[in-house]
């Protein structure tokens, strides 16, 4: 086995990333296998429980209240209806269902208790609950835990030199500190970012610096295209080519061997055989449904057909970590505190952000 590093540099990491494309496969495919079943790969369903109307400026987001995009926001999702598709999700082959708000942060209330009891139904289900809901602090952290949540998901998104050109709201530290909060209970960490947004690729290396020396380093680790939406800042983005995916992938399998390495946004954008030299390459999780929060997504018999003729698996739930107990609302220790954390928000003028904002592009 390849001992897992959390000492990687920079420039180590460029190094790796750079290789010729067949030595940098080769590798990445054998680091793989000594980790991991090749044949298997993990699928899980992300459901937008709430869409839209978000007061964050990330660059690349069509939720973002701020830019002038098609999306049809709703409110937070039933608990019921999240039943439903859940149960959906799981017919089809999902071990997870990964729920999405769009939040700039978590708030004690009516909302959080619902969430929690979205935790508690689809837990009972026999599925992997993770939710991607924002910013945390260690109390809402250990109640997420406590109803039984299996992953969180709090991207990177890119290095934190980039981040200031992605985003205002929010800075880098507060993305850490959230993924620290997390770390303090059983729940597991889901953490990863985008490329294709401008960023050069010492950037793209510096955010797996960041994410390999988490010490322990994230479970999953979702690898996104950007896709490029319009009334968005980043609507002009050239699209990456699969090259860069799978160079990507290949330096995400070799610096974090034991992590799950998703292969998420910008699938539709990729050719069943861009998608097969990825999961060669070490990508061992999709997530499947024909939306990721907001954006395209390929069919999930389409995924099914290539799964079939690559002979891939779908994994089983709790294969990786066994299933959390879910405790009742009822017997809940732990009460909401009402905390009030002061999130960063710096504020910084990020020209492309702004012109979106006012329109200018469309
Ligand atoms: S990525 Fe999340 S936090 Fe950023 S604007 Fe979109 S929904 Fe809001």
């Amino acid at each position: 086995m390849s001992a897992i590093r959390n000492d990687w540099t920079r420039e180590e990491i460029l190094e790796v990333y750079n290789r010729p494309l067949m030595e940098l496969l080769y590798e990445a495919a054998g680091v793989h296998r000594m980790h991991h079943d090749p044949n298997t790969v993990q699928v899980s369903t992300l459901l937008s429980i709430k869409t839209g109307g978000c007061p964050e400026d990330c660059g690349y987001c069509p939720q973002a209240a701020r830019y002038h995009t098609d999306i049809e926001g709703n409110e937070l999702m039933s608990v019921s209806q999240v039943k439903a598709q859940a149960l959906r999700a799981k017919a089809s082959g999902s071990s997870r269902v990964c729920m999405g708000a769009a939040w700039r942060n978590v708030k004690d209330g009516p909302e959080f208790d619902n969430v929690l009891e979205m935790v508690r139904t689809i837990n009972k289900l026999d599925m992997e609950v993770c939710c991607t809901l924002g910013m945390l602090t260690e109390n809402q952290a250990r109640r997420l835990a406590e109803a039984g949540l299996y992953a969180y998901n709090h991207n990177l998104d890119t290095s934190e030199d980039y981040y200031k050109d992605v985003i205002s709201t929010r800075a880098f530290e507060d993305r850490l500190e959230t993924i620290g909060n997390v770390r303090k209970t059983n729940v597991t960490v889901c953490s990863g970012g985008i490329i294709g947004m401008g960023e050069g690729v010492e950037d793209r290396a510096g955010m797996l610096v960041a994410l390999s020396t988490l010490s322990p380093q994230p479970e999953s680790v979702p690898i996104n295209a950007l896709v490029a939406v319009p009334g968005t800042p980043m609507e002009e983005m050239e699209p990456v080519s699969i090259w860069e995916m799978v160079r990507m992938v290949a330096t995400t399998r070799i610096v974090m061997p034991e992590t799950q390495v998703r292969l998420s946004a910008g699938r539709t954008q990729m050719s069943p055989e861009g998608q097969a030299l990825c999961f060669f390459a070490g990508a061992n999780s999709i997530f499947a449904g024909d939306k990721l929060l907001t954006t395209p997504n390929p069919d999930v018999a389409e995924d099914m057909e290539l799964f079939r003729q690559l002979g891939l698996q779908p994994q089983k739930p709790f294969v990786k970590k066994a299933q959390p107990r879910t405790v009742e609302a009822a017997e809940s220790e732990l009460e909401p505190l009402g905390e009030k954390p002061r999130w960063s928000r710096p504020g910084h003028t990020i020209p492309r952000n702004q012109e979106a904002r006012a329109g200018k592009k469309q």
